[in-house]
């Protein structure tokens, strides 16, 4: 028998011998890093509250033991939405027509890190959609001016699919870190998220192109994304503990109201927020962003997540006029300004103990 949707399990209300069972799991993939697929699927069906608060509370002490109370913070510059891709999910998609589209030309971006870099930032993330403009030589081109003008800042690419010999330009320009989500480690649900031509065989040749070149790899999934299974999230845990990112990108599945997937159920913060405690257990030295999603899904989410066991938070430097033409999914927030919303989340990390710090908060690995 298939296993059930994601959005149709209801959560709490696992009986207690399940439970007793599930914390066991959840003690070996602590000390292992790693459990069998079925494994997995146990932990993952409807783990009962008790379940999600002992997980969380062993991630956080790792999180602690790694990282002490610091939080590193990154600053995303959302530079085009332009997208060639059609992804069935996302509200930036090629066919979603009432789209607005925009550019910030290779000096807006170099004014948004200069801001950044003012506030302390000492990580530019630079996000796009799959935007032929920006060629293999625009985008070198870019890294190698944010790499001259701040030596001291890690740069990170989300530009999805290209070939190793673009990522590799890129890397030998300057950037450390890249951030592909994988989406999803089932082939068949790939399909369903994605059009024809798009496949996961390619995706995860990226990534492993990208590992292989030497960047700080970022992989993840969205959590409740349509048609996801409780298979399909063990799936997920398995290619991370296989393939071991120095990042991981986790974040529930919003609906936006002009895709294919507008009357989908949004993903579960409780069951994201398990998933973040089990990843942080599983790679306890893994870069684990509270998303924006996240923190979109539920208020004061992302500091639950942080709480979970991720210790990255990411805020928008791209300039407040073009944000809201960069909408994923159904109400991302797109006003602030990046002073206030900087110290507005330092002080809600500080009510619950954590810093936030500026450094360039690289991966364990790659620092040394
Ligand atoms: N184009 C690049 C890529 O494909 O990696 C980067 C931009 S893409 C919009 C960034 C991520 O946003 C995707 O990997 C996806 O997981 C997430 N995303 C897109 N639509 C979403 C939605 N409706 N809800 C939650 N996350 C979404």
């Amino acid at each position: 028998m298939p296993l059930p949707l994601i959005s149709e399990r209801p959560l709490p209300g696992a009986p207690a011998d399940v439970t007793g069972a599930r914390r066991q799991l959840i003690d070996r993939l602590s000390a292992d890093g790693r459990l069998p697929l079925g494994d997995w699927e146990t932990l993952l069906s409807s783990p009962s509250q008790e379940d999600r608060a002992y997980a969380r509370d062993r991630a956080a002490e790792v999180a602690r033991s790694q990282f002490g109370n610091r939080v590193f913070v990154r600053g995303l510059i959302e530079f085009s939405s332009h997208c060639r891709q059609d992804c069935l999910y996302c509200g930036i998609r090629k066919s979603n027509r009432d789209a607005e589209r925009y550019r910030l030309s290779p000096d807006e971006i170099l004014a948004c890190c200069a801001e950044g870099y003012r506030l302390g930032y000492r990580t530019f993330v630079l996000q796009s959609g799959e935007d032929a403009r920006y060629t293999t030589e625009v985008v070198t081109d870019i890294v190698r001016r944010i790499r001259a003008a701040y030596p001291d800042c890690a740069i990170t690419l989300s530009i999805g699919e290209r070939s190793r010999a673009a990522y590799q330009q890129f890397f030998d320009a300057g950037a450390n870190r890249f951030l592909l989500r994988h989406e999803t480690a089932d082939s068949e649900h790939y399909d369903r998220l994605h059009p024809a031509g798009r496949t996961l065989e390619s995706r995860l040749a990226c990534l492993s192109d990208l590992k292989e070149i030497g960047f700080q790899t970022g992989a993840g999934f969205m959590v409740g994304s349509p048609f996801q299974t409780v298979n399909h999230l063990a799936k997920d845990l398995v290619l991370l503990s296989e393939l071991r990112p120095h990042m991981v990108g986790i974040g529930p599945f919003l609906p936006h109201h002009r895709t294919p997937f507008a009357d989908q159920p949004a993903g579960s913060v409780d069951l994201t927020l398990f998933i973040l405690s089990l990843v942080r257990l599983m790679l306890p030295t893994v870069l684990l962003p509270s998303t924006t999603a996240l923190g979109t899904a539920r208020a004061g989410a992302r500091e639950s997540g942080i709480q979970a066991g991720a210790n990255v938070v990411m805020l928008n430097l791209s300039p407040p006029e073009q944000r809201p033409k960069y909408l994923l999914y159904d109400n991302k927030p797109v006003s602030g300004e990046v002073v206030e919303m900087t110290e507005a989340v330092r002080r809600s990390l500080g009510r619950i103990g954590y810093e936030m710090v500026v450094d360039r908060g690289d991966h364990p690995e790659a620092a040394r």
